[in-house]
């Protein structure tokens, strides 16, 4: 029996043809900026969202981790939604690496407003930490994967432009934010500074994150980087992996989107399940019922091949990805269909 891993979309092994375009890769020392593999992702991921430079990264949080300190100082602060990632997620890596502050707004599912980011700016008064960045993170993971719109974002980028504030995107799964919006990622630079995006999730790359803004910012996020010890050298094989998941895997980010609705209707219709978030994207957050507890539930999906994540008191996650099969996803339904409470 083929294990079904639902815990995250981050789980996916490059395919034969991603595999290939790896070996095939010309590299050279990236420190140097002499990979052209490198540099032909940097351009590429840079000109899909209309951005003047990108930087390529070995994760998501170190492209995360490098926007805020480049937006910010010590005495500042960082508003973001209360279940972000660079606060949740990221080890209290603002306060390691920024010495900066955070300033938490309670969004709904992982969203926050316009209203909201301009009533949390502080007025400029010595006791408070000026207030220098909003980062958003769009698709939310603790939202259930739910998607900002395009009036909302311009909205948000209103209020920091009116306020000299910079905006960061965490996009770790941006393009299943625009897969469900209908978007173009070109839209995306009218309104923000620097966008991360991670290569390694919903796109099947095995390792890497771009981060896009303007060339200046970009050139001092590359000394950034080498600080945090994350220059490398031949890294073009890497970066072969990542422009072969932008060339090929986003059309099909709907697919994993129409998989999880599915999933999420059956879950819906079970009977130990008490409430299913709207599912906007690949992501599936259900709350199990009182009487039946996390650790018995993915037990009993274990003894029946599949893998799925405990997401918080009587929560569960599950998360759909390029290597699921329409076979594994029937299987999938049969399966969470027949536990009884
Ligand atoms: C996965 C993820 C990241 C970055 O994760 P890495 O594992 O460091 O690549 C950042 N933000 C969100 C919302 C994520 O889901």
């Amino acid at each position: 029996m083929n294990l079904i891993d639902l815990r995250s979309d981050t789980v996916t092994k490059p395919s034969p043809a991603m595999l290939e375009a790896m070996f095939k890769a010309p590299v050279g020392d990236d420190v140097y900026s002499e990979d052209p593999t490198v540099l032909e992702l940097q351009a590429y991921g840079a000109s899909l969202f209309g951005m003047e430079a990108g930087l390529f990264c070995p994760s998501g949080t170190m492209t995360n981790q490098i926007a805020i300190k480049l937006h910010t100082q010590p005495l500042t602060e960082v508003i973001c939604e209360r279940t972000s990632h660079v606060y949740l997620y990221e080890v209290g890596g603002i306060a390691f690496n920024s010495a900066a502050s955070v300033h938490l707004i309670e969004g709904v599912r992982g969203k926050i407003t316009a209203e909201q980011v301009a009533a949390a700016i502080n007025p400029d008064n010595i006791h408070y930490p000026v207030t220098r960045l909003v980062s958003l993170e769009n698709t939310a993971n603790k939202g259930g994967g739910s998607f900002y719109t395009l009036p909302e974002i311009a909205a948000i980028s209103e209020v920091c432009k009116q306020h000299g504030l910079a905006l960061h995107l965490d996009g770790a799964r941006v393009f299943n934010a625009l897969t469900a919006s209908g978007d173009a990622p070109e839209t995306y630079s009218r309104y923000f500074d620097t966008i991360s995006v991670c290569l390694s999730k919903g796109l099947g790359a095995p390792v890497g994150s771009l981060l896009l803004g303007p060339k200046p910012l970009i050139e001092q996020a590359k000394r950034v980087r080498k600080a945090l010890g994350g220059g490398w050298r031949q890294a073009g094989y890497l970066a072969a992996a990542g422009l072969y998941a932008l060339q090929h895997n986003i059309d099909r980010l709907q697919e994993d989107h129409d998989r999880a609705a599915q999933l999420g209707a059956a879950l819906q219709a079970a009977p130990y399940v008490t409430e299913v978030m709207p599912v906007e994207t690949n992501i599936i957050i259900f709350t199990l019922a009182p009487e039946v507890n996390n650790d018995r539930y993915l037990e009993f999906l274990k003894e029946n091949g599949i893998l799925a994540s405990s997401f918080g008191p009587k929560q569960i996650r599950m998360v759909t990805h390029l290597d699921l099969t329409q076979e594994m996803v029937a299987r999938l339904i049969q399966v969470v269909t027949s536990f009884k409470a």
